[in-house]
């Protein structure tokens, strides 16, 4: 997924501060015994931003870190050989290990016509080019999704708390929200264009469908 600073999209620390609430952690990192390793986290998470390091540590990391979405249950399941055997490598990195496709790579993220951006795992429909914008980050990013069409979690890894997303109906990872978007909504889903599949609207089918909180 997408990292939450880069380059010109770097949140200033106070707004990053301000957006790790307590609300976005996970119910368990709530207790007290965990307040000083969670102020230790963001504050970790703040300074990686604030100094540009966090796709640094995350290339040297190695690996990836998947939110505990194992246990989920999603319409749409399958085991990692049928997943495997779907997908091609690249997209399988990304829909089933949490994989962040390199920055600027994806066509996706110069797709200016009007159509639906499908999930690349079950071709569940996502977002509407109706809600997608240029955020300069590499990455193709929308402001909502269409309705139903997506969950998320808490990411914990890479010493950040994001909030990740994936397809409501297969658990594909397909990237990460953050809430420096443009209006109407403030948010900014920064999608890897692995994760979508993209189909134009046919000449005579008028408009896309309509992005949610509009
Ligand atoms: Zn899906």
């Amino acid at each position: 997924m997408p990292w939450l600073p880069r380059g010109a999209r770097l949140a200033p620390p106070a707004r990053a501060l301000a957006a790790l609430t307590a609300a976005d952690l996970p119910s368990g990192k709530k207790g007290s015994d965990n307040r000083e390793v969670t102020g230790r986290r963001q504050l970790l998470a703040v300074l990686a931003s604030a100094c540009g390091l966090a796709p640094v540590v995350a290339w040297f990391a190695g690996g990836t870190a998947a939110p505990a979405d194992a246990a989920r249950r999603f319409p749409i399941e399958k085991s990692d050989d049928a997943w495997r055997a779907a997908l091609s490598p690249a997209q399988f990195e990304v829909l089933r290990r949490h994989d962040t496709e390199r920055a600027f790579s994806s066509p996706l993220d110069h797709e200016k016509r009007s159509g639906t951006f499908f999930c690349a795992g079950c071709g569940h429909p996502l977002f509407s080019s109706a809600a997608k914008f240029d955020s300069g980050t590499g990455w193709p990013s929308f402001w909502a999704p269409l309705d139903d069409a997506v969950g998320t979690t808490v990411d914990t890894s890479w010493l950040m708390i994001r909030t990740e997303v994936h397809c409501a109906r297969c658990g594909g990872h397909l990237g990460h929200v953050f809430s420096d978007g443009p209006r109407p909504t403030g948010l900014r889903y920064c999608m890897n264009g692995l994760a979508l599949r993209f189909e134009a609207a046919a000449p005579s089918a008028g408009t896309p469908p309509p992005a949610r909180g509009v």
